[in-house]
C-alpha cells in the first residue's frame, strides 16, 4: 500500500529521456544527467526564484524553501 515518495514528483522532465534541463525545477532531482553541470551565480537563481522554481534546473540547488 505504502508507496515510494520517490516518484512522487509529477513534473514531466522526469518522464522525458532527453530533458532540456539537468535537474527538476520541483524536486531537484536529476533528470538528465548527461547535461553539463553550470557554474550558476546569484543573479541566475535569483531569476529562477522570480519564475518560481523551488529549485534551479542547472545545478539543483533548492532556492524556495517549502514549509
Ligand atoms: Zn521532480
Ligand atoms: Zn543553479
Amino acid at each position: 500500500m505504502a508507496r515510494p515518495p520517490l516518484n512522487s514528483c509529477e513534473n514531466m522532465n522526469h518522464r522525458r529521456r532527453d530533458a532540456p534541463v539537468s535537474h527538476c525545477p520541483q524536486c531537484g532531482g536529476v533528470v538528465n544527467a548527461t547535461l553539463r553541470q553550470t557554474q550558476c551565480d546569484g543573479a541566475k537563481h535569483a531569476v529562477a526564484v522570480r519564475q518560481h522554481r523551488a529549485f534551479c534546473v542547472d545545478c539543483g540547488t533548492q532556492l524556495i524553501n517549502s514549509r
